[in-house]
């Protein structure tokens, strides 16, 4: 079995899902995009910023 648990899947829309919500953090919509964030790691919404950690850092 070759099931990459590696990275994990994760979708962002701009919108905050979360009740954590930035002063500078604009609440607006880009279109719905999916991020791999490999393990241990993190990214960010090349649109709104946000950030997305896989693991605890
Ligand atoms: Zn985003």
């Amino acid at each position: 079995m070759t099931n990459n648990k590696d990275f994990i899947t994760v979708s962002c829309d701009g919108t905050n899902s979360k009740e954590e919500l930035k002063e500078n953090e604009q609440n607006s919509k880009h279109p719905l995009i999916y991020l791999k964030v490999p393990l241990n790691s993190k990214v960010f919404c090349p649109y709104c910023g946000r950030e997305f950690l896989n693991g605890s850092m």
